[in-house]
C-alpha cells in the first residue's frame, strides 16, 4: 500500500459540502453533516458513534432512524424526514435517501443552484437474495459529486453471500448445543446484532444478549423490524439454559467477569475484519464470521458507479488507495481528513498493511 496521502481538496468557489473544523459544512445552507464537534445544525446519516455524537443544537435524520438515535443520544432537539421526502433550506434541497448500512442510514442529497451533491456516510451495497432485512437497501442517487467512504476499500475485501455466512454461524451454534456449551458471538451492538438475528435459525435455541445489544433490539422492532425473541442475559436464572444458547455481546465484554456465569463456552466475532485471520487469532477467538455492514472492493465501486458522478471525494477508511484507484479510473477524486471510522465494524482497524493480512478464504 502506498504511504504517500491523497490530494487533499482543494476548496471550489460554489462547493456544496466543504471541510471546516468541525466537520463536513454546507456554506448556502449553514449546516453540518455528521459534524464531529458541537454545532447549531447537524444532519445525521446514521446513528454510529462516529456519525452521530452529543452536543448538536438541532438534528436531523431519517425518519426510521429516530429510535435508535433517541436510544443512543438521549434527549435531543430532532427533527425527522422520510426517505426521500425533501425540504428546502437557505436555497438547498435536502433529502434523504437509503445507504443499506442499519436501520435509518441516510445519503444526504443536497441539491443546490442546479448542482447536486450526496454525502453517503456509511454504506453498504447488496443486491438480491442478499439485501439486509433490517434496513432498506442503498439506493443510488444520481449526483455531480459523490462524498463515499472507504472502510473496506482494499481489492482483498469481497463479501461471501450473506446466507453461507448465517448458514456458518447456525452450524457453529448447533454443534455448541450438542456439546452442552454456550456461543457467544461477540458483533457490534447496534446494527451488526440485529442482522445477526434477522439472519440465525432461532430454532436452534435461545437468544440472549448484552445490555448494550437489548437496547436496540427494542428500538428496531419499534421500528416494525421482525427479530426473533430474545432475553437479557442479567434476567436469566437458570444458567443451564446458556448451554442451548446464543449470546450476542459487544466486543468489550470480552475477557470481563461478565464472561464467567457462561461456563464453558465457544466464543466468535462478526466482523467485516474477520476476514484477515490474523484479527481473529491476535483475540483468541474460536471462529471469525466475516460479516460487514460495509460496501466491499466491488461494492464501492458499483455505488459510486451508480452515482454517476464524475467527482468524487473520500472520508474515512482506505483513502489512498481508492483516491488512486479513482484517478486511475478517470475521476477527479479527492479526499477529506475526517474524524469518522473509529467504531466501524466495532473494532479498530487491526492492519493497515494489505501484505501482513494473511487474507485469502
Ligand atoms: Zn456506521
Amino acid at each position: 500500500m502506498t504511504t504517500d496521502s491523497p490530494p487533499r481538496i482543494r476548496e471550489r468557489r460554489d462547493d456544496l459540502v466543504v471541510l471546516r473544523p468541525q466537520g463536513l459544512y454546507c456554506p448556502p445552507g449553514d449546516f453540518y453533516i455528521d459534524p464531529w464537534r458541537p454545532v447549531d445544525r447537524a444532519v445525521i446519516t446514521h446513528a454510529h458513534g462516529d456519525h452521530a455524537r452529543m452536543g448538536h443544537g438541532h438534528y436531523l435524520s431519517a425518519a426510521p432512524g429516530e429510535g435508535v438515535l433517541r436510544t443512543r443520544l438521549g434527549p435531543i432537539d430532532l427533527q425527522s424526514l422520510a426517505y426521500g421526502e425533501s425540504i428546502v433550506h437557505h436555497g438547498v434541497r435536502l433529502s434523504l435517501h437509503p445507504a443499506g448500512h442499519v436501520l435509518g442510514s441516510a445519503q444526504i442529497r443536497l441539491e443546490h443552484e442546479g448542482r447536486v451533491w450526496v454525502a453517503s456516510g456509511d454504506y453498504k451495497f447488496m443486491t438480491g437474495p442478499d439485501v439486509d432485512p433490517t434496513c432498506p437497501p442503498f439506493e443510488p442517487v444520481r449526483c455531480d459529486v459523490f462524498i463515499t467512504e472507504s472502510t473496506f476499500g482494499l481489492p482483498i475485501y469481497r463479501w461471501r453471500p450473506q446466507r453461507e455466512i448465517f448458514a456458518a454461524i447456525d452450524a457453529w451454534w448447533r454443534s455448541n448445543v450438542d456439546n452442552e456449551r454456550a456461543s457467544v458471538l461477540f458483533c457490534y451492538a447496534f446494527g451488526k446484532a440485529q442482522r445477526v438475528l434477522a439472519g440465525i435459525d432461532a430454532s436452534i435455541g435461545p437468544v440472549f444478549c448484552h445490555g448494550a445489544v437489548e437496547p436496540l433490539n427494542r428500538a428496531y422492532r419499534e421500528a416494525g423490524v421482525a427479530l426473533p425473541a430474545t432475553t437479557l442475559v442479567s434476567e436469566v436464572t437458570d444458567k443451564s439454559l446458556f448451554r442451548r444458547g446464543l449470546v450476542l455481546a459487544p466486543p468489550s465484554a470480552a475477557g470481563s467477569t461478565w464472561m464467567r456465569r457462561f461456563g464453558d463456552y465457544s466464543d466468535a466475532f462478526a466482523s467485516g475484519w474477520m476476514l484477515l485471520r490474523g484479527a481473529r487469532r491476535r483475540r483468541g477467538l474460536d471462529r471469525g464470521f466475516v460479516l460487514s455492514d460495509h460496501a466491499d472492493w466491488p461494492g464501492l465501486h458499483a455505488a459510486i458507479a451508480a452515482s454517476g458522478a464524475e467527482r468524487v471525494i473520500v472520508t474515512h477508511g482506505q483513502v489512498p488507495v481508492m483516491v488512486r484507484w479513482l484517478s486511475e479510473n478517470g475521476l477527479d477524486a479527492e479526499a477529506f481528513e475526517t474524524e469518522y471510522g473509529d467504531e466501524a465494524e466495532g473494532l479498530a482497524e487491526p492492519s493497515a498493511d494489505p501484505a501482513a493480512t494473511e487474507a485469502g478464504t
